[in-house]
């Protein structure tokens, strides 16, 4: 076990969306016997809340307010995890596009990163864990003792977007998928509170050419080089 932390180190997984974070994060927690935390689902569970509570995305006000109201727990699902909003399973309602795009907007309110910084800093704080999202490296945990920052061509983050979309039965064309993959990105890229940016001292991987397995045992690796080192300390 690290010496670093009570259960182990931190690993902070960013990148823009579409990247393969998630499945890679969940494949790579496997492996580690880690916890597994999604930061976008959580994003996402307030961005859900917003709209059903007729919230406009730049009453901070009112964001703040629901935020305080919030509590987003993880549940275990035999392979997967469910997300739960004030107990309520949401996992399947905030996996929509429209849900991602308003996600990226309610996601650029101080409150709204304010109180999810809180609540993402406490599930993390022992160790042990893997969280993917968009500062983890930057601003969450910027003293993680493992970070990746995870991209690939926007073409081929639309395109695996597409193909999960068309898998749900979603009617949306590839060439649509493309441009919300962008429109994101810039959101993303372009906010001014915590964008997502690539940590100095994260280690960046080029998903596009890459298979799922390749990008994980670079990540293995790394991760496993790093609980040696601190094991011999
Ligand atoms: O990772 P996912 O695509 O589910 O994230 C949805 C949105 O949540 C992102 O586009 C981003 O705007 C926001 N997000 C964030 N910070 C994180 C994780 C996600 O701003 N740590």
């Amino acid at each position: 076990m690290s010496a670093v932390r009570e259960n182990g180190v931190i690993v902070a997984i960013d990148g823009p969306s579409g990247a393969g974070k998630s499945s890679l994060t969940k494949l790579l927690a496997q492996r580690l016997g880690y916890i597994h935390i999604d930061t976008g689902a959580m994003f996402r569970a307030v961005a859900l809340m917003s709209k059903r509570a007729g919230i406009a995305t730049d009453d901070d006000a009112r964001l703040a307010e629901l935020c305080r109201g919030l509590e987003v727990t993880f549940v275990r699902d035999g392979e997967n995890c469910r997300v739960l909003a004030n107990g309520e399973d949401v996992s399947t309602e905030i996996r929509t596009e429209e849900i991602g795009l308003l996600t990226s907007a309610i996601s650029a309110r101080k409150p709204v990163r304010e109180a999810l910084l809180t609540m993402q800093r406490a599930m993390g704080a022992k160790g042990g864990v893997i969280l993917e999202g968009r500062d983890i490296g930057t601003v969450v945990f910027p003293d993680a003792e493992v970070k990746f920052f995870l991209s690939a061509s926007a073409e081929e983050r639309g395109r695996r977007r597409y193909l999960e979309l068309a898998a749900r039965g979603d009617k949306a064309t590839l060439e649509e998928t493309i441009a919300k993959v962008i429109q994101r990105d810039q959101q993303d890229e372009g906010r001014e509170h915590a964008p997502l940016k690539q940590a100095d001292d994260a280690l960046p991987i080029d998903s596009t050419s890459l298979s799922i397995e390749e990008v994980l045992t670079v990540m293995e690796n790394a991760v496993r080089e790093r609980l040696a080192q601190d094991d011999k300390r």
